[in-house]
């Protein structure tokens, strides 16, 4: 359960990045440490002691909470970006986005076959950048342990795309 201050800092932005998209800032909580941590121990408390071995966070807002939360858990954190960001050798996958599409990428060598990964986004909308980023963790043989997000945007039913992969899907706020 999430404080009203928490859900308040979520700003709705009309219209970005294009016209009938209610676009879901979250950068008023960055501004704040308290409710940052907030974010944080709430993920944890959902966790409930789960075995997750890596955080796999999605560029880029899944870079914010889904590092705080990997060294919180003291936990390794991997980054999937997108196409031509990462250095070394990548694995792709295409992905649908609410407003486009992308090309997703993660290192080769990001896991070790077998660790349980914990994909991590600031935002569930239709689950298309999370089922792309699913494929790309099975690819090089991670399990995906959940699905971590700060708020889903239920009327799109993304989670019905998840749940085959995974029945772990904490969401804070809708
Ligand atoms: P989807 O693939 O449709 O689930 O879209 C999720 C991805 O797009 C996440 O990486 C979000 O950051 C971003 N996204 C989609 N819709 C929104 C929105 N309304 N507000 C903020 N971010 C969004």
């Amino acid at each position: 359960m999430i404080s009203t201050k928490l859900k308040n800092a979520i700003r709705d932005i009309p219209d970005f990045p294009k016209p009938g998209i209610i676009f879901k800032d979250i950068t008023p909580i960055l501004k704040d440490a308290g409710l940052c941590s907030e974010v944080i121990e709430a993920f944890v408390l959902e966790m409930k002691g789960d075995k997750i071995d890596v955080i796999a966070g999605i560029e880029s807002r899944g870079f914010l909470f889904g590092l705080m939360l990997a060294n919180r858990l003291q936990i390794p954190f991997v980054p999937i970006r997108k196409q031509g960001k990462l250095p070394a050798k990548t694995i792709q996958e295409p992905c649908e986005l609410e407003y486009g599409s992308a090309i997703l990428e993660l290192h080769q060598d990001a896991l070790i076959a077998g660790q349980r990964v914990m994909i991590h986004d600031d935002l569930l909308a239709t689950g298309g950048t999370v089922s792309a980023a699913t494929r790309l963790v099975q690819k090089i043989g991670g399990v995906v342990a959940g699905y971590s997000f700060v708020i889903s945007l239920d009327f799109l039913n993304g989670k019905e795309k998840l749940r085959g992969d995974s029945e772990n899907i904490i969401t804070l706020a809708s």
